[in-house]
């Protein structure tokens, strides 16, 4: 209103100095000048240029309440925890306990921690502001800073106006902002928008009119500044996992309770398939499945949309493109030695082999579920690295040759057995991965997974005219069934013996 009320004003004197009969082009260009001075300034100092995402109390996150997060029982517990210092302030305050001033989420992407922060939020009755750490960062010195004050002025301010008693700032990839002081290229911008963060923390307590709670999300805690999270301003870390066998299935619940499903859909089996999976991969998982099943003009969600959609979520959308006869041929062969050896170390794992195209795979095999582990032995690691050089090995003992379908095998065979040298389990015994030289790092990888070729090549070379047969019926069906595979493994074993 008062820059309408002045434009009109300045407007009116320019006419009257026309009317007068003064020369105005002086005026003009003082005019002109101050105009871009001020544009400029607006822009450096971030003020119109950025409004972060207000999601306060009427919509969007009091939809979010911690009984629709599935598992992360550990982290609800922590975080309820915490957040009763904001809800019994009078409580805590007579126990003589200092406020909580920030909570740090730690885990990795899609594993909900946004959703605990709107949930905390909703439990709190608080005013909810969220930002990423990348929004802080600009190239003019000075911005972050600035935004970083504008942020904890506005949820201030927004509480008053919503009678709020307590505001929550989620600052989501923390560790863009929070990076350790001095170790940037442009470090002087990025340190001086941490510092300011710093001195909101530590300013929040003074304030007693609204309790002000800043929850950081990172999967890289070890970037942080130390600063950041000494006692007194990220109080608590939090740790948000990818969720076990039970959280997957209470997600999937979750997550399929508004859609119609068959009666054969089974979601504990469908948690066992989902080993490594987040939060956002199953909720990915329950709305590719029911698209599927659109797609097809059916009523209901089935297992198989289900089982569709893992493969999807897992390696890609299904590709039209065809492989000529000769490369179809090499899939094949491929794959089958990937599944020949997987009955090999794991009877009964197998699930399925495709030469269906999907995301960068030509064909794949699937294993059926395990049981969620965290600690694997040696063997295991051992059988896992046989099984995935046992596609190159097929196609050597089947076509004389090898191509570059295998290059993700060995890619993984490389991190197993990288992993194996670092628990101890290979010649070398004991040792640092980073101390140790690089060749002889490089020696002993190849070495341990050498091993396991000659062994996948021994074995699939017993298995000559086996891969010759399930390779051709794959080629023409484009899946078998890993029940299949069995059937043949075992009427083989008997002609032998
Ligand atoms: P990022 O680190 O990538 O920001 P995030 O950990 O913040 O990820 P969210 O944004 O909270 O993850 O989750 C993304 C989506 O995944 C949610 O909107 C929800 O649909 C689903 N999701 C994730 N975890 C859970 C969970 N525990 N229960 C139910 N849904 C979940």
């Amino acid at each position: 209103m008062i820059k309408e009320i002045a434009l009109g004003v300045v407007a009116a004197l320019f006419i009257v100095f026309l009317w007068q009969g003064i020369n105005v082009a002086p005026l003009l260009f003082l005019a002109g000048m101050s105009a871009l001075l001020y544009f400029l300034l607006q822009t450096r100092s971030g003020f119109n240029s950025k409004n972060f995402s207000l999601v306060n109390n009427d919509k969007a996150h009091n939809l979010v309440k911690f009984e629709q997060i599935g598992g992360q029982e550990t982290a609800k517990k922590e975080l309820l925890e915490a957040l009763d210092f904001i809800r019994y302030p009078h409580k805590v305050a007579k126990m003589g306990i200092r406020p909580l001033k920030g909570i740090l989420l730690v885990g990795p992407p899609g594993t909900g921690k946004t959703l605990l922060a709107k949930a905390a939020a909703t439990y709190t009755d608080s005013v909810f502001l969220a930002a990423s750490g990348s929004e802080f960062i600009e190239m003019y010195a000075g911005v972050g800073a600035q935004r970083i004050r504008q942020i904890f002025a506005q949820a201030k301010n927004l509480a008053r106006k919503e009678n709020k008693k307590s505001a929550i700032i989620f600052i989501d990839e923390i560790e863009i902002l929070g990076g350790k002081r001095g170790t940037h290229l442009s470090h002087h911008e990025y340190d001086q928008t941490l510092n300011q963060l710093l001195v909101e923390m530590d300013g929040m307590s003074t304030d007693k009119g609204v309790r002000t709670l800043v929850i950081g999300a990172t999967n890289r805690a070890d970037l942080l500044d130390n600063a950041l999270v000494r006692p007194g301003r990220f109080d608590r870390i939090v740790q948000v996992d990818l969720p076990d066998v039970v959280a997957r299935k209470e997600i999937l619940k979750l997550h399929v309770a508004n859609k119609p499903l068959d009666a054969n859909v089974d979601l504990d089996q469908l948690a066992r398939e989902t080993f490594g999976f987040s939060g956002a991969h199953l909720e990915s998982v329950a709305n590719e499945a029911a698209i599927l099943a659109m797609r097809e003009r059916q009523e209901r969600i089935t297992q198989k949309h289900f089982h569709d959609a893992i493969e999807k979520v897992m390696m890609g959308e299904k590709l039209e493109r065809k492989p000529d006869k000769a490369e179809l041929w090499r899939v094949a062969v491929h794959e089958i030695g990937h599944a020949l050896a997987s009955e090999r170390v794991r009877p009964g794992s197998v699930s399925n082999v495709t030469t269906t195209p999907r995301g960068k795979a030509l064909g794949y095999m699937r294993q059926s579920p395990e049981n969620d582990s965290y600690l694997y032995t040696q063997q295991y690691l051992e059988g896992q690295i046989f099984v995935m050089v046992a596609g190159a090995a097929a196609e050597e003992i089947i076509l004389g040759n090898r191509s570059t379908g295998a290059c993700n095998d060995f890619e993984q065979a490389v991190k197993v057995a990288k992993q194996m040298l670092a628990a101890g389990m290979s010649a070398l015994g004991t040792v640092s991965l980073e101390d140790l030289p690089k060749s002889l790092l490089h020696r002993e990888i190849q070495q341990i997974i050498a091993r396991q070729q000659a062994n996948a090549e021994e074995y699939l070379s017993r298995k000559h005219n086996l891969i010759v047969e399930l390779a051709e019926i794959l080629m023409h069906e484009e899946r078998i069934s890993g029940e299949f595979i069995r059937t043949r493994l075992q009427e083989e074993q008997k002609c032998a013996g």
